[in-house]
């Protein structure tokens, strides 16, 4: 086995490869199995040996071979529950419960008095279960396999160096001896050893339970488990703050968290709203098929029916009653909503999220980036009392001048210098072709700097200077600082909010040198500051100083120089000003909750029409810390309001205030501080370019563009499956009405009942079945975004749905059945009182004709269910194309019936003459007029309930 010397290169130069010396590289299988190696015990250098890599990484053939050799970097998901679990599961909700029970009774009275053909029903209940039991399997499958394939589209990517050059893999391809750069909020990807750290620490409670955050460094460690050491980093597990280098160890399977294959995400508990609102409706309807079908019975008996023939009926009213394909709805209405959502670039995570969005009347959204484009550009300096255009002339006249507030704004910032740049988001990367500086990738406003200060330095070197120690920024501290080694001796480099770093300066930079900082310095700053914000810009304060050799750490930030300020520009995002006029229409509330500045943050807010009054609003961290929760409450009564400089845990109490109010809060976040919000959110969103790994996590739903005009979208689709369930409920409720009257007639009038219970059954689950499926399908209607949102307390089935389905499309429908029924009884010379036997022809064909009857009217009535108050002419004829194929499925079933031998004989049918069909066409197209008419006035709001 030949060892690998390391060959120092030239950054940005990628190393030959060498795969010979590369061949028989030894690969610890798992950090537990690496235990003799220790790679904990050993110097980065030796670690990084034992590997075959290099500080620079390995070069990408090497990688690519070692991929072949090790496998991709994946943990294969653990199944929560059985397939055969779930699957069975199918058949045991309650509405099977309520079949099988139906089935059971029909064995019984065939028991119990043979040869009247309940067995043939009970067998038909049971089909019926299983069709409905393996169809929502079916759908709830790939319901899930299409959140899955969703869930692919999010980004797991993560910066690797290879042969010098930072490139942006996806997660999968780490191999061992890989270098990673891990900062912020990332998930870590493979077992680590730290080969750099800047104030990491990580949260390693999925691996270990142990919450509180570690602190994770370079150094050799004694520790004899290697699993607790201080450099090792585990993969699952997430950095909680800081950033540094590692060299990836273990991969996939190999790693700890593979071998205990766990999942990462937590599966969240508790069940959505819309999952309770399903179960009410379940067991309403239940008991409502139960209750009619009892009622019936007692009914029958008293008007001295036979009892098994009244047992049947009873049997016949309870699975008339029964809504089987709304399980199945249900999950094709939130499947389809998520993949139209993820068309819009909304990422569902968990599907039930999908419609509470809809509901959402407050949306907590952060300022940069979901805003506003998240670009930024300086525009503004303020430096020794004046103002100036970020123009090159004046940059480069600054530079001149005030060379450290350039060397400031090049050097203290955490972002990675490159030699190329890869497969990189604009946000993330910037190309500077040739300057002295090199391409940097990472956070906008950081390469705004950079780039102002390439502009200003241009012709004077200006060498990238490694940082040697770093106090890092957080939300909390709101500014950073970088040490380096300059010509000048050491130099310590701060950047931040300028209410944080200005308190620190004692001194100021000016043209003509260092200068103790007077009291009428900072007013004059703060003015500055305030009249740059209010134009919309970001300020941002910048300060140095000199650090002797033996510095004390927590000394560092003491003592600074005020070198100035920057306004930076991130313009807002052209689509977000229409997407919030869009949510005050739809009475939806926006909150902006930034970190940025009270006037930066309402000048945007204007500018976005998210404050429309003169004086909104506008409280800080600070003023929200001394409010109680009521207080917070009291204050959120405001029309206007803003929230700046909100610190780390703030959003979580922001949310909660609103919840408390009865509020269902959309809140949107990225990064690992807003985990707790997003968690407690009904729906929380993550950002998909800008986020960390950790929000993503915590997230319902992430932004694959960052854009809030998505949310809006997001919106629209979640109200819409609401929407879409109540029109499945309307149209099958007609069906159930229109099956029910023969019985009622039967009862009443003792009628030769004119719709058998296995006719009912070939409506129910054969001709309604995909039609009501396909009105889940539906797109939004376009006023969905005109109404509020709907309340808390609001049920899918409600008095208005009631009304509309049972009493007037159903009472239509009923009427058309029982119309065709006559005629053909009529027809055959049948008169009121002659009781027919099941075999005769004409009873045949009358019960078919009324099974035609009710089909034919279902096949307008699912256009009509298309929109409780929009005419189906302006919705268009063609705008669903699923229910032109279920219109088609259920014609061939119903000819099937109708005329085919097998059909005559399973339903009890005979061929019905094209007179039939063109009797019930005008009565259908009647009951289209009426219900034009009824939306007609309802669109006019002459009725006084919104049927
Ligand atoms: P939003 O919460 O809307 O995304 P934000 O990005 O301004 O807004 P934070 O990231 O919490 O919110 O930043 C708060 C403030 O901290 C900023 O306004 C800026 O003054 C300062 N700041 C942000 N990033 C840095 C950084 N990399 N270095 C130093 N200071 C920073």
């Amino acid at each position: 086995m030949k060892r690998r010397t390391h060959h120092p290169t030239r950054r940005g130069q990628p190393l030959q490869s060498q795969p010979k010396e590369y061949k028989h590289k030894p690969h610890p299988k798992s950090l537990s199995d690496t235990a003799s190696s220790a790679i904990h015990r050993l110097s980065v250098a030796e670690a990084l040996q034992t590997l075959h890599s290099t500080p620079i990484g390995l070069p990408q053939a090497e990688a690519t071979k070692r991929l072949g050799e090790f496998g991709f970097n994946i943990v294969e998901r653990v199944e929560r529950e059985s397939l055969v679990l779930r699957f069975l599961k199918e058949f045991t909700h309650l509405f099977a419960l309520v079949l099988w029970l139906a089935a059971g009774l029909s064995f019984y009275a065939e028991w119990k008095e043979p040869g009247g053909g309940m067995a043939t029903l009970g067998f038909a209940i049971i089909g019926v279960v299983f069709i409905n039991g393996f169809f929502s399997f079916w759908q709830e499958y790939r319901a899930e396999q299409a959140i899955n394939a969703l869930e692919k589209l999010l980004p797991h990517r993560v910066k690797v160096l290879r042969s010098g050059t930072i490139t942006d893999e996806d997660t999968s391809n780490l191999v061992p001896g890989d270098v990673v750069h891990l900062e912020e909020g990332d998930s870590i990807p493979a077992d680590c050893r730290v080969m750099e750290s800047f104030s990491v620490r990580v949260n390693n409670a999925n691996m270990t339970g142990e919450s509180q955050p570690k602190a994770r460094n370079a150094d050799p460690s004694t520790d004899d488990n290697i699993l607790e050491a201080h450099n090792i980093l585990l993969a699952g597990t997430s950095v909680v703050s800081g950033h540094g280098k590692a060299l990836v160890i273990a991969t996939g399977t190999h790693t700890e968290f593979g071998k205990i294959a766990r999942l990462t995400q937590a599966s969240r508990s508790g069940i959505s709203p819309l999952q309770q609102e399903i179960n009410l409706v379940t067991r309403i309807v239940s008991v409502i098929a139960f209750g009619i079908g009892i009622v019936f019975f007692i009914i029958g008996q008293l008007i001295g029916l036979p009892f098994w023939a009244n047992f049947i009926f009873t049997i016949g009213i309870i699975v008339a009653n029964v809504p089987e394909g709304l399980l199945p709805t249900v999950t094709l209405a939130l499947a389809m909503g998520a993949q139209r959502m993820a068309k819009r670039n909304a990422l569902v995570r968990h599907l039930p999220a999908v419609e509470v969005l809809g509901s959402a009347d407050v949306i907590c959204s952060d300022k940069t980036g979901t805003l506003t484009e998240g670009r930024m550009t300086a525009k503004i300096l303020f430096v020794d009392g004046a103002q100036y255009d970020a123009t090159p002339e004046n940059l480069r006249s600054i530079g001149a001048s005030h060379r450290p507030l350039m060397d400031c704004a090049a050097h203290c910032h955490t972002l990675k210098p490159n030699s190329h740049v890869q497969d990189l988001s604009p946000q993330q990367a910037s190309a500077s072709p040739a300057s002295a500086l090199p391409v940097f990738i990472g956070d906008s406003m950081e390469v705004a700097l950079a780039q102002m200060a390439e502009t200003a330095l241009e012709n004077q070197a200006n060498p990238f200077l490694p940082t040697l120690d770093e106090v890092p920024f957080d939300t909390e501290r709101k500014r950073m600082s970088t040490l380096h080694q300059t010509t000048n001796g050491l130099k310590l480099y701060c950047k931040g909010a300028m209410e944080c770093v200005l308190p620190l300066c004692t001194h100021i930079q000016t043209a003509s040198g260092v200068q103790t900082l007077t009291d009428s310095d900072r007013e004059i700053s703060s003015s500055a500051q305030n009249t740059l914000a209010e134009n919309g810009l970001r300020v941002l304060a910048l300060a140095h100083r000199d650090v002797q050799a033996g510095y004390n750490h927590g000394d560092l930030e003491t003592n600074l120089v005020f070198g100035g300020l920057i306004g930076l520009e991130d313009p807002p995002r052209p689509a977000v000003k229409k997407a919030v006029e869009q949510c005050h229409t739809a009475g939806i509330r926006v909150i902006m909750i930034t970190g940025d500045h009270p006037a930066t943050a309402r000048a945007i807010a204007r500018d976005l029409g998210i404050v429309r009054g003169e004086n909104p609003l506008v409280f800080t961290g600070d003023e929200l810390r001394k409010l109680s929760q009521t207080q917070l409450q009291v204050a959120l009564n405001a029309p206007d309001i803003i929230f700046a400089r909100m610190g780390a845990d703030q959003k979580m109490h922001v949310v909660e205030a609103l919840q408390n109010k009865g509020s269902i809060v959309a809140v949107t976040g990225d990064g690992v501080n807003d985990a707790p919000a997003l968690k407690r959110a009904d729906i929380g969103i993550a950002m998909g370019l800008s986020g960390t790994d950790v929000a993503r996590e915590a997230a319902d739903m992430v932004l694959l563009d960052d854009n809030f005009a998505t949310i809006v979208a997001a919106i629209e689709e979640g109200r819409a499956i609401f929407a879409n369930i109540r029109k499945f409920l309307t149209y099958i409720t007609c069906s159930n009405v229109a099956e029910l009257v023969p019985y009622l007639l039967l009862v009443l009038f003792r009628l030769p009942l004119p719709l058998t219970i296995i006719q009912v059954l070939a409506v129910d689950l054969g001709t309604d079945m995909l039609p009501a499926l396909a009105l889940g399908a539906e797109k939004p209607e376009p006023g969905v975004m005109k109404d509020p949102p709907r309340s808390r307390n609001e049920h899918i089935m409600n008095l208005p749905l009631l009304l509309r389905s049972y009493l007037f499309l159903g009472a239509m429908e009923a009427t058309i059945g029982m119309m065709a029924y006559f005629y053909v009884l009529w027809g055959s010379g049948w008169h009121f009182g002659t009781m027919l036997t099941s075999h005769d022809v004409h009873y045949q064909q009358a019960t078919t004709a009324c099974l035609t009857g009710i089909v034919i009217a279902q096949m307008i009535n699912v256009f009509l269910c298309r929109s409780p108050q929009e005419s189906v002419f302006s919705l268009g004829f063609f705008t669903n194309k699923y229910i032109w194929a279920g219109l088609a499925i259920e014609l061939a079933l119903i000819l099937a019936i109708d005329y085919t031998p097998l059909g005559n004989e399973i339903f009890g049918t005979r061929a019905i003459s094209a007179q039939v069909w063109l009797f019930c066409v005008p009565f259908a197209v009647g009951m289209l007029l009426l219900e034009e008419g009824r939306k007609w006035f309802v669109r006019r709001r002459v009725a006084t309930i919104p049927l």
